[in-house]
């Protein structure tokens, strides 16, 4: 179900339990401000969520109170993740679904990035 990216952060959240280590992952990469990881349900080839360790609900919550140095510093380890995994030549996909017209699921900051095919069309028309 899509959540209210207005609500306070929630502790409980699946991605809070992946950061302090209760739930298992396939991370692919971690740093001090960030932690990437492959999607439980990939929806191309190449699926890794990348997230803020700190709590933020949404890319909203985020740009609006996160520090330079965070803000900074995820923006550069999407792009790493993605030089990383090879997906520069063919290229990827960004996608940062805010609140509940996107369909958000999960309130905490994540951004998709998808690789491994021809993406189709950017939105479902209609
Ligand atoms: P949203 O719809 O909020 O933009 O995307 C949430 C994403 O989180 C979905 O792609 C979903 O597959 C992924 N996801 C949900 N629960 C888990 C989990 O426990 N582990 C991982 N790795 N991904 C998850």
């Amino acid at each position: 179900m899509a959540i209210d990216a207005t609500l306070p952060y929630d502790d409980d959240n699946i991605f809070a339990k992946i950061l302090r280590g209760e739930i298992p992952n396939k991370t692919v990469y971690e740093d001090e401000h960030v932690l990437a990881f492959q999607d439980i349900n990939p929806q191309a080839p190449q699926h890794i969520l990348v997230i803020p360790k700190g709590k933020y609900v949404s890319w909203d919550d985020f740009s609006a109170k996160a520090s330079d140095a965070e803000i900074g510093g995820f923006v550069r380890a999407v792009g790493h993740v993605a030089r990383e995994a090879g997906m520069v030549e063919a290229g990827y996909r960004l996608l940062a679904n805010i609140g509940q017209n996107a369909h958000q699921e999960v309130p905490h900051l994540h951004v998709h990035i998808f690789a491994g095919k021809p993406l189709g069309p950017m939105l479902v028309k209609g």
